[in-house]
């Protein structure tokens, strides 16, 4: 990304005209300089109107997180995480992960206005948007080995579920074993990556990307439909707010899983997936599928699929869940 963009942008957020020779000037650079800065906008999922005359505007105003109200927020709620808010990131795990090798604090979360390299699961792609997403991690510290982190992914989507609901938000639900969907299209993806050995202790980079309010285009890059929280009825996010309210549910639902695991959690999670009792079925990582009916989830956060020739227990894995197509059931 040209480094001088969200200067440009900034200087823009009031939504009036401003002149390229006024923005260069502001930033002590040339016209051709804050041209080239506004070029590759539409990277960015931003709009930029050019008017000779008259100069630069923005198509919709842009919603900047603002660090020093979470943190205020995050404080009132008695949330000792620190947040860093970065310009531009290539993916906001990987920047954690390397700040875990330098002995990084419990607690320490990355939040980031630009991800030019947000990941998925076995390395798939994680688009955000300026203004329009959250995408940011958080690094949480267990004193246990890896096998004590078993569920930890639904917990995660149950988390950030509750605090959507919380704001407002009917009909979100979560997707086996790592998405938050409405109406079907992906609203936001957990990446949890571990550092650590099986006795402990252990360090969970726990990265979320959230759609808050996302361009149509943005599903043809994604490969598949996508949702924002703009889509939800009568839901006028204010990303600060939401982000802090999101770290606030994070942090109370790691709190309580340190200590107990996700089987509390599993009632809840069940209630809230969108595949509970319907027919899916499942590629493993090897491509082999297997398909059966959701009768739940295990108190590890395993999938329990009746596939009709006996129950199976899947575990997390690189699996990917989808609906059983009619007619291909048995194909
Ligand atoms: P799947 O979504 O296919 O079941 P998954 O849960 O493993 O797999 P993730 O690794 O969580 O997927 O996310 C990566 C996938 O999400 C990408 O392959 C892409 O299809 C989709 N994607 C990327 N960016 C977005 C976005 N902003 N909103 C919704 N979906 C996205």
């Amino acid at each position: 990304m040209n480094p001088l963009s969200l200067p440009v942008l900034r200087l823009m957020t009031d939504g009036c005209f401003h002149s390229g020779e006024a923005i260069a000037r502001a930033l002590g650079v040339s016209r051709g300089t804050v041209w080239n800065a506004l070029r590759d906008m539409g990277a960015l999922g931003i709009q930029v109107h050019r008017v000779p005359g008259r100069g630069y505007q923005l198509a919709e105003p842009i919603q900047w997180l603002d660090a020093a109200r979470i943190e205020r927020l995050l404080a009132e709620a008695h949330v000792p995480l620190t947040l860093e808010v970065l310009d531009c990131v290539a993916s906001t795990n990987t920047e954690l992960l390397a700040r875990v090798a330098q002995g990084a604090p419990h607690g320490l979360t990355l939040a980031a206005e630009v991800q030019t390299a947000g990941r998925g699961r076995a390395g798939r792609p994680w688009y955000a948007v300026l203004g329009g997403s959250l995408a940011f991690s958080l690094l949480w510290r267990f004193e246990h080995g890896v096998g004590a982190l078993r569920g930890l992914s639904p917990a995660v989507g149950l988390a950030i579920a509750r605090a959507l609901e919380a704001q407002g938000a009917r009909g979100i639900q979560l997707k086996w074993p790592n998405d938050l969907v409405y109406r079907g299209r992906k609203l936001a993806g957990i990446l949890i990556e571990v550092q650590g050995d099986a006795l402990g202790p252990t360090a969970a980079v726990i990265g979320i990307g959230l759609n808050v309010r996302v361009p149509a285009d943005l599903a043809v890059r994604a490969g598949q439909p996508v949702a924002s929280l703009t889509s939800l009825p009568g839901f006028k996010p204010d990303r600060s707010r939401l982000l802090a309210d999101l770290l606030i549910a994070l942090y109370r639902t790691l709190e309580r899983f340190a200590v107990e695991g996700f089987a509390p959690l599993r009632r809840e999670w069940e209630a809230r997936h969108a595949y509970h009792r319907l027919r899916v079925r499942v590629t493993m990582p090897d491509g082999r599928t297997e398909e059966g009916v959701v009768w739940g989830v295990g108190e590890g956060g395993e999938l329990l699929l009746d596939t009709g020739r006996g129950r199976r227990r899947l575990a997390a894995g690189e699996v990917s869940l989808r609906p059983a197509v009619d007619g291909e059931a048995d194909a």
